[in-house]
């Protein structure tokens, strides 16, 4: 018998750490009676078994073919050797060195079974906030360094008591080598205070209920929690936190109340409940007992998740059922993620203070998502629960540092076939932004162990991000322009290879003529682009002030479309105008020397503002976001545009739509209908300016990206129209078409010029 045995030497590489792999492998070799044993190094997974043949291939099969929940293998190796006579299979101690393979997961939101532990008052983690369990807690917003252990874990300060630690060593218990295992004994504990700081034993769920706002130390970050239901407790957050007129998010206490105030289709609901947990942004319901004009101003969507940690559950009951859970912090700043930070900046906004002892490590916001008319996943915002889950890209190269772009940051390193996105830095131009951006680097850095010495950046001179990569030294730099990075983001994510045609519509970036481009449209591949068109040019007068005010940019397609006629109805359109500010504004015009832009979120903006939907933008984008929000489905017509060309560009001009759309409101056509309108010629230009792009160049394969493609309507229009019109089409799902998915690109492209 001893003759037929043998052994394997198996490699696994991928999401294998923390995922309960090495109880899944050991329970795998008991069943089948097999000898060796398993190792979690920083270089993956180990495995030496030994066996007879069709044990050994049952082994295989069980342990590669049907993983564990949370575990992804990227790659294995088998090599079949001599059996050396191992006597019980055994879990061997982990190994530490400088070179590290493995990836770090995300947070998972709790499972199955540790729910019904919280709720169950014969079981010891009754009511527990901390629990958690192999498949299920903190990962990355806990972790310090690799490999991961609970010693490199913000959980180091709380050593395990003896029932902890046996369920820790027992390789048939759901927390064998939990590294983040606590329970009430030994665990970290929450404690309420009032707004002086002063410990309380109140029940935070009838503080909720009185109305009150409660600071409440998530997985993350800190949130700030009031009662959804209760008007007046909802407009007082308003209130404190100030100018901040974004919607805020929800937490429901079940999928069954998440189906009372909204929406949810089937492939919603799968992303409602995902380990991933994150907001998803859903159409509402009408009458939902929610006051929407305070929580979601301007919207029919409303962005909804459930609680994914046990404090989370702990925080409903059979009355309370939906919570208010917005980002608590102040205007653009980074989210709150110390005890003490709360106590200081939001000593002003929050009533009471639910704070504990297990610090956060790594901030991460709540992602935001939505799923598309094609039931795609649709990034709005790529952080916890996805955060740092690697990206498969087309390419093998050097490590390379993207650092991204200004609003909406988040940098990318690549190790080999994969990319790392970080989570969301947000606005870089606040300096503790920036601040957690560079920490962010260096811990990435370490995590994958890699020392790019190739850092991509945006054109803009003037970007954070840009300046501190000119800074680094001994590195080399490679610039890449803003829309092209877009473009390689979407090429990348698709595993594309060769030319595409890319139509890029967002807000603004540093074009190569020296003008701000915003809707382009390009031929590239991942090492060169050129530009075949563009949006009409216009006069960005004020730069900035612009996207801030948008009756600014509505009068300047007024005046370019209709002259002294535009004036006119300017007046009666935008009574947000000054007239000092207008005079200024066509005195700058006239003198021709203003820097000129293609921005498609301009373009939205001037009609927002023409409609008198959003004249003055609370946050950024605020008029396109209302502007879809308002649009009528089921609405028909077409504004006039024309698509000409100038020196072999084509021009896709907008002006002759706003002498329609003018007729249109003073027809009294209701803003509903009109915003519909808009947005079907936006999108007929842009198939006709993509189907002469084929016509010139050949290409058939469309990617479509940049912030604008937020806007569903457009999104789906076009995907539609280009399918019928025979193209290819790809867009975003993996990261976000927004800034916050351009680090992709950029990473991409400087590794294959580098090539
Ligand atoms: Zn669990
Ligand atoms: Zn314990
Ligand atoms: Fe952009």
């Amino acid at each position: 018998m001893r003759n037929n045995r043998s052994r394997y030497k198996i490699r696994i590489n991928g999401i294998v750490q923390g995922v309960g792999f090495r109880p899944h492998v050991f329970r795998a070799a008991s069943d089948l009676g097999l000898s060796g044993w398993v190792l979690n190094s920083s270089h993956g997974v180990f495995i030496e078994v030994e066996g007879l043949p069709e044990q050994l291939t049952g082994f295989i099969r069980r342990v590669i073919e049907s993983p564990p929940p949370l575990a992804l293998i990227r790659n294995y190796t088998i090599e079949k050797t001599d059996p050396l006579g191992y006597q019980s299979f055994t879990i061997k101690e982990s190994e530490n060195d400088s070179t590290r393979n493995v990836m770090i997961s995300p947070d998972v939101a709790t499972c199955l079974d540790c729910r019904q532990e919280i709720f169950d008052p014969g079981n010891r983690r009754f009511n527990y906030p901390f629990t958690n369990c192999t498949n299920c807690g903190p990962r990355f917003t806990i972790i310090k360094d690799v490999p991961y252990d609970r010693s490199k874990t913000t959980m180091d300060s709380f050593p395990m008591c003896l029932q902890c630690q046996e369920e820790y060593e027992n390789p048939i218990n759901r927390r064998f080598h939990a590294q983040p295992n606590a329970c009430p004994f030994c665990g970290p504990q929450i404690t309420l205070l009032n707004a002086r700081q002063e410990i309380i034993n109140d029940n935070v769920i009838e503080l909720l209920k009185k109305g009150s706002i409660v600071a409440v130390k998530g997985l993350g970050g800190f949130h700030l929690a009031v009662d959804a239901r209760n008007k007046e407790a909802v407009e007082r957050l308003r209130q404190r936190k100030r100018r901040d007129v974004k919607p805020f998010a929800v937490m429901a206490r079940d999928l069954e109340t998440a189906h009372s105030v909204c929406r949810i289709s089937p492939e919603e609901e799968q992303h409602l409940v995902s380990y991933q947990a994150p907001i998803v942004v859903l159409d509402v319901l009408e009458n939902n007992g929610l006051p929407g004009e305070i929580i979601h101003p301007g919207l029919r969507t409303l962005g909804v998740m459930l609680p994914y940690t046990p404090l989370h559950f702990l925080l409903f009951d059979d009355e309370l059922d939906t919570l208010i859970m917005t980002s608590a912090n102040i205007s653009d700043e980074p989210l709150i993620i110390s005890n003490e930070d709360a106590f200081q900046k939001l000593n002003e906004v929050a009533d009471y203070f639910l704070i504990h002892n297990r610090d956060i490590y790594n901030p991460c916001d709540d992602s935001v998502i939505s799923v598309s008319p094609y039931g795609t996943r649709h990034f709005f915002r790529r952080a916890r629960g996805y955060v740092p889950g690697a990206i498969p890209i087309p390419t093998s190269s050097c490590p390379v540092l993207a650092v991204g772009s200004e609003l909406k940051n988040t940098f990318c390193i690549t190790r080999g076939n994969e990319a790392y996105l970080s989570q969301h830095w947000g606005d870089l131009n606040h300096y503790n932004n920036y601040v957690n951006f560079q920490n962010g680097i260096e811990r990435f850095k370490q995590m994958l162990a890699v020392k790019p010495d190739i850092i991509a950046h945006d054109l803009h001179p003037e970007y954070q991000a840009t300046r501190w990569a000119k800074a680094q030294k001994e590195v080399e730099l490679v610039g890449v322009q803003h829309h092209h990075a877009h473009l390689a983001s979407v090429m990348a994510e698709n595993g594309l290879q060769g030319e595409v045609l890319g139509l890029i519509c967002d807000g603004s970036g540093w074009g190569m003529d020296g003008a701000i481009w915003g809707c382009e449209l390009l031929r590239g591949d991942y090492t060169n682009f050129s530009r075949l068109g563009h949006l009409n040019y216009l006069p960005l007068v004020g730069g900035d002030l612009s996207s801030r005010r948008p009756y600014r940019m509505a009068f300047i397609y007024l005046v370019s479309a209709l002259g002294n006629k535009g004036i006119e109805a300017a007046e009666k359109l935008l009574p947000d105008l000054p007239l000092a500010e207008r005079d200024l504004i066509l005195q700058r015009i006239n003198s021709q020397s203003e820097i000129l832009t293609s921005s498609c979120g301009r373009l939205f903006d001037a009609a927002g503002a023409i409609l008198g939907i959003s004249p003055v933008n609370g946050y950024e984008g605020q008029a396109g976001i209302e502007l879809e929000a308002c649009a009528d489905k089921n609405a028909h017509g077409l504004y006039e545009y024309c698509i000409g060309e100038k020196a072999d560009m084509l021009i896709m001009n907008s002006l002759p739509l706003w002498s329609d759309m003018i007729t249109d409101i003073n027809g009294k056509l209701p803003a509903s209908t009109i915003a519909r309108k808009f947005h079907a010629t936006i999108s007929d230009m842009f198939l006709k300016a993509l189907i002469t792009g084929r016509e010139k160049t050949g290409i058939n394969r469309v990617v479509l990206s940049g912030g604008a493609f937020h806007n569903q309507i457009i999104l789906s229009d076009l995907i539609n129209s280009l399918l019928g019109k025979g193209f290819q089409v790809y867009h975003q799902q993996l990261v976000p078409p927004g800034d916050g998915g351009i680090a992709l690109g950029q990473a991409v492209i400087a590794s294959e010029r580098r090539k």
